[in-house]
């Protein structure tokens, strides 16, 4: 099927039509609007937000079609489309068929950029299952400690239109990737990129575990200096084994034991490099202790390597690694300790949002009170809880898909005592701590990493974190 050429200067007279308002369809009608493109925004939904939003681009003299996301306004040349729009859309149909190409979010950005005689950023992509945005900000530290003007964009939650569009310029981006992005973006080409790891995971939006796995390997597509993988996960190494790169492009793995040649690792708790030196037979650079690491848990440390590697690959020196890890700080709900009371710590990993994120947080304590369940986007649960099971002391089970979990503890941890939580209500999740405790004892970890998506009972896994947090503390302030 071919599709027309769009050209990335000449916007004047353009039909295109931008599917989705919110965070990357605004910006985005705005950006092609502003450079002379006929611009109309569909949108499946018509709630009053939508037509708040919808009568501000109005203004502007944008079209948009509030209720009706699947047909494709009959003169349209291009289609700009929300990265979360799934391929078997309607609208995607009737544009396949019209020979009109899709753009996602960071095609549009990567077409940009550099086409208002600015020069072009290099990006540095960092993709994979989990870990991505714990590394795009570490990258970004270290790329700051080394004196550049940087930022850390993209499924991030930073516009990386905005960035590509910056009045000032960087001098390379730190780029965080989903799955869903890489699907609609064929033509980027980032300078280095890293796939952290792969898990099964939004398997309902991509359709199977192969086409996750393709659409997360077309970030080393045509990469220049270095194609990151991680040596534990060797689903990432085929994936770089398929890429067609640049001539040159090296693969770089990253290890936490220690690294041979054209690797990252650690050897007595330092993290060395033994890929970016002059001979990698024989030497290897440290860049920073285990303990400069914020929090050093294993996966975190990996994190930091795949980070240290994208930085050397742009050619950071050593120090700047090191002082850039101690300068990170971790985002909230990231295996977040929110307090101790009687003796038992109470952490918040709401963002463990599928297995393979819970599994890594399960795998840093010993003696759990595991507080799980949502919304389970097509996973299951046996290998989470078969690998868990000595270490679980209690579980507390809540949301949509919790019966998926309980079946599994019955097969794989069948003595551990189960509370099923069948509310649904803003009280659900003090309950659910108030549970835990009972379950705890002194030494054990109630830990909130709920293997599932919050979007059945809250707004997002943030509202999800916070409602656990603000339990934990009324109960510390009860107790006080
Ligand atoms: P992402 O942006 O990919 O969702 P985050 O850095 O926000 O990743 O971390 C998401 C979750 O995954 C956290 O709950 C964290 O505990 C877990 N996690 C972070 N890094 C890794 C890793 N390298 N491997 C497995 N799990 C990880």
């Amino acid at each position: 099927m071919g599709s027309q050429e769009v050209s990335t200067v000449d916007w004047q007279g353009k039909h295109v039509t931008v599917a989705g308002l919110g965070v990357s369809g605004i910006p985005a009608a705005r950006a092609l609007h502003r450079r002379g493109a006929v611009v109309t925004v569909v949108n499946d939904g018509d709630d009053d937000r939508s037509r708040a939003q919808a009568a501000e681009l109005e203004a502007h003299g944008i079209t948009v079609r509030l209720g009706d996301g699947a047909t494709l306004p009959p003169s349209t040349e291009l289609v700009v489309t929300a990265p979360g729009w799934q391929p078997d859309k309607p609208l995607f149909l009737a544009a396949a068929e019209a020979g009109v190409p899709v753009w996602g979010d960071v095609e549009l950005a990567w077409r940009l950029r550099g086409t208002d005689g600015r020069p072009a950023a290099p990006w540095l992509a960092v993709t994979g299952t989990n870990g991505k945005t714990t590394t795009v900000r570490m990258l970004a530290s270290i790329l700051e400690a080394a004196g550049l003007r940087t930022a850390a964009v993209g499924n991030i939650g930073v516009s990386l239109l905005d960035a590509v569009l910056d009045e000032e310029g960087y001098d390379v981006l730190a780029v965080e990737l989903s799955s869903y992005q890489l699907h609609w973006a064929p033509s980027l080409r980032a300078h280095s990129a890293a796939v952290l790891n792969l898990a099964p995971d939004h398997l309902d939006w991509h359709g199977s575990m192969e086409a996750y796995a393709a659409d997360k390997g077309r970030v080393y597509e045509g990469n220049t200096v270095a194609c990151v993988y991680n040596a534990a996960d060797p689903a990432t190494e085929d994936l770089v084994r398929g890429a067609d790169v640049v001539e040159g492009c090296r693969a770089i793995g990253f290890t936490l034991g220690a690294p041979g040649p054209s690797q990252l690792g650690v050897v007595d708790d330092i993290l060395v490099d033994r890929a970016f030196v002059p001979d990698r037979q024989k030497q290897a650079q440290e860049l920073a202790e285990v303990a400069d690491v914020n929090p050093p848990a294993p996966h975190n440390i990996a994190n930091a390597l795949a980070a240290a590697a994208l930085a050397r690959a742009f050619g950071v020196a050593p120090a700047a690694v090191r002082d850039g890890l101690r300068a990170f700080r971790q985002d909230a709900h990231r295996i977040e300790h929110v307090a101790d009371l009687d003796s038992v710590a109470y952490v918040d990993d709401s963002k463990a949002t599928n297995t393979h994120a819970a599994e890594a947080s399960l795998a840093a304590y010993d003696s759990i009170v595991w507080i799980a369940g949502g919304l389970a986007k097509g996973a299951t649960f046996d290998a989470l809880v078969a690998g868990a099971a000595e270490r679980l002391r209690g579980v507390v089970l809540m949301g949509a898909d919790r019966a998926l979990i309980r079946e599994a503890l019955e097969r794989h941890a069948p003595k551990v005592p189960v509370v099923d939580l069948d509310r649904t209500d803003t009280g659900a999740m003090s309950e659910a701590v108030a549970r835990a405790a009972e379950l705890a004892g002194p030494g054990d970890t109630v830990l909130l990493a709920p293997a599932c998506a919050s979007m059945d009972m809250f707004v997002n896994y943030n509202k999800r974190g916070e409602a656990f947090a603000e339990a934990v503390r009324a109960r510390a302030d009860e107790s006080a």
